[in-house]
């Protein structure tokens, strides 16, 4: 850590800080400028005491952090980028991969109809939430188990790989027994105990980005899966709550690039809960190609006029038909397949 010490504090002051850096286990290595000086403190946060506390001293004017917070999640603890294997298709691999289906599971026809359409349009995973995050009590919660069964006869008759939301640590074995990939969705973005059991079902791993989430904080939560024993981790940018109104969230397509530069881990865009309009959505989806995301999950109903959640989002199946035709050439110049 650097402590920085306010301009013009008497000896006594600076003796006393150093004093206290000892005293929690750092060996204090000081740097006097013409104006200010700044104190370095070596040793291993892990093991001693927290320097955090120094910034409310009346003399100290700014304590920071010298390493990066995450480890696991950066660019330093492994070179090159990441791929996760999802049922032979490589997330992070060369190809980019769409996952698309229904916000929710709302019946077996509903279900089969759109795993039947995204796959012959060229997706590789069928997404569909059987446990559902609704901002009121009072709307539908998602079919639970026999929606997560319904997802595993999809998937027998297609062959595409499986995304649904994990809401509880309750149901983490139930949701990893079914799923080939655990989202964990917005609202839980920080909820580091599903986190955790998220991870420690051995699955793969999708953490949305926060509703307010800073960058810093996602990769930290993306850290609790790496420091739990898997390595199988993407993130996913959903949008942040702005001022905006145009649009149900501002997706932040920064993060692509950021992440890349971040970490090793896979960035996966959905533009359908990012701009929750289903007009924007195809233009969504080619900035976030062009701009070099691994992935894009997309909401797709046979009938949005009636989905059961999140209908001004979801495209047809004939519009994710044309969407697939027109994302082509930029895969292609982003050096996809
Ligand atoms: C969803 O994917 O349907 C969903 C609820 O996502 P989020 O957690 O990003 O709101
Ligand atoms: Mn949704």
């Amino acid at each position: 850590m650097i402590i920085v010490l306010k301009p013009n504090i008497s000896k006594k002051d600076e003796v006393a800080v150093l004093k206290e850096i000892r005293k929690l286990g750092y060996k204090p290595h000081i740097m006097r400028g013409v104006e200010r000086t700044v104190i370095g403190a070596i040793g291993d946060e892990r093991t001693h005491g927290s320097l955090e506390t120094l910034s409310a001293w009346t003399q100290v004017e700014n304590v920071m952090p010298v390493q990066k917070r995450y480890k696991l999640v950066s660019r330093e603890a492994h070179r090159g980028n990441s791929t996760i294997n999802v049922r032979g298709n490589l997330i992070g691999g060369k190809k980019f991969q769409v996952m698309a289906g229904p916000c929710s599971v709302e019946s077996e026809k509903q279900l089969l109809t759109t795993a039947h359409a995204v796959k012959a349009a060229g997706a590789t995973i069928l997404r569909g939430g059987a446990f559902k995050p609704r901002t009121s009590p009072y709307e539908f919660q998602g079919l639970g188990e026999k929606g997560l069964k319904m997802l595993a006869k999809a998937r027998k008759e297609t062959g595409l790989g499986i995304i649904t939301e994990l809401l509880s640590q309750d149901h983490a074995d139930m949701v990893a027994e079914y799923t080939d990939i655990i989202q964990i969705g917005a609202r839980n973005a920080q909820n580091f105990q599903l986190l955790i059991a998220a991870a420690k079902t051995g699955k793969p791993v999708m953490l949305k980005r926060g509703l307010s989430m800073k960058i810093e904080e996602w990769l930290l939560a993306g850290e609790y899966i790496l420091a739990n024993e898997n390595a199988n981790l993407m993130f996913c940018e959903r949008g942040i709550r702005t001022f905006e109104t145009y649009t149900r969230n501002t997706l932040d397509l920064s993060t692509i690039p950021i992440i890349k530069k971040e970490s090793h881990c896979p960035i996966v865009i959905d533009p359908s809960q990012g701009a929750g309009r289903a007009d924007l959505v195809v233009a969504m989806c080619k900035g976030a190609v062009a701009m070099g995301a691994d992935a894009l999950l997309i909401e797709v109903h046979p009938n949005p006029a009636e989905a059961w959640s999140d209908g001004a989002q979801q495209v047809t199946l004939e519009g994710f038909v044309k969407l697939m035709e027109e994302l082509k050439p930029f895969i292609t110049a982003a050096g996809r397949e």
